[in-house]
This record gives structure tokens, sequence and C-alpha cells, in this order.
């Protein structure tokens, strides 16, 4: 598996100075480490996991927003079981968003599977923008909050997020 920290760091749970002063200058964030290190653990036991490339990841709150290759998010999706297990691992709050996503993919990413129905921006008077989405109401009693996904998509991408909903 490739991880943004060094894999020996990741096994072992401890930094190495390289690793450290990239945490200090901020090239490297904590979620990055707690993401490797996780992942890593299941990895040893794990094929599939194995394979993976982490390119980065973020946390918020406790949540963590993991950034991996298209290829590997769709692994993971059509996957229950490796989903259950990463999602075990990391109690539930985690996110998978595609490396170099648009604004767009983040946004679809973030709320997988719900489905977008449309999208439009919003600009202010103040010039500021809104990205205002339609998506239909998710019944299930898991469903991240509103708030929890507008926090996401303002942190990391700094999307003022307005959501909207269908009834079916
Ligand atoms: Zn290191």
């Amino acid at each position: 598996m490739k991880t943004p920290i060094c894999s020996f760091d990741a096994k072992t749970g401890i930094l190495c100075t390289k690793c450290e002063s990239k945490l200090k200058s901020g090239h490297l964030t904590p979620g990055d480490i707690e993401a490797s290190m996780k992942l890593t653990k299941l990895a040893e036991e794990n094929n599939t996991i194995d394979k993976f490339t982490l390119n980065g990841a973020y946390k918020i709150d406790q949540d963590l927003v993991m950034v991996l290759p298209s290829s590997d998010i769709s692994i993971i999706r059509s996957d229950e079981n490796l989903m259950k297990k990463i999602q075990k691992e990391f109690n539930n709050h985690v996110w998978f968003i595609e490396n170099g996503a648009t604004e767009k993919r983040f946004i679809e990413n973030l709320l997988y599977p719900t489905k977008i129905y449309s999208l439009n921006l919003i600009w202010l008077p103040d010039g500021n923008k809104l990205t205002k989405i339609v998506i239909s109401e998710n019944k299930s009693k898991n469903k991240p909050s509103e708030e929890k996904l507008k926090k996401i998509a303002h942190k990391l991408k700094d999307i003022e997020l307005l959501i909207d909903y269908i009834k079916k």
C-alpha cells in the first residue's frame, strides 16, 4: 500500500524525523497520519487494501476524509465486506473522495450513494458563491447530517453547499 507517510512509520505507528518535520510544516496533516496507520493495519490482513494508494486524508471533527484513486474507491464501493471492514476500523466516520476530483465530483463523492438531480452555482451580490444541489430525501438512519456535509465541503473545498430536497 502507498501512503503519504513512510510505510515503516505507518506499520510501527511512530513517525520518523522526516515525516515529523513534514507534519510540523503542514505538508502532512494529522488525518494523513491516522488514515495511513489505520489502513496499513487493515492491509496487513487484506490483499485488496494492500494494493490501494492513499493520496491523503483530512480529519474533520471525528471524521476522516480519505482521498484515493477512483479505481480504489470503486473497489471499496462494490465490495460490501471490504466497506464494512474499513468502516469498523474507522468507527464509521469515514468518507471517500476521488483523487483529483472536480468540485462536482467532490460533491457527488460526498453525497454518495445519494443521487444529485441538479447542481447550480448561485452568485451572491457580495461576490460569494453558493453551490445549490437538489437531492432526493435520504431516509436511512445512518445518513450524515446536512450540517456535517456542509462542514466538510466548506473545509476541504471552500464550497458553500445549499441543499434542497425533492420528494420521491
Ligand atoms: Zn517517515
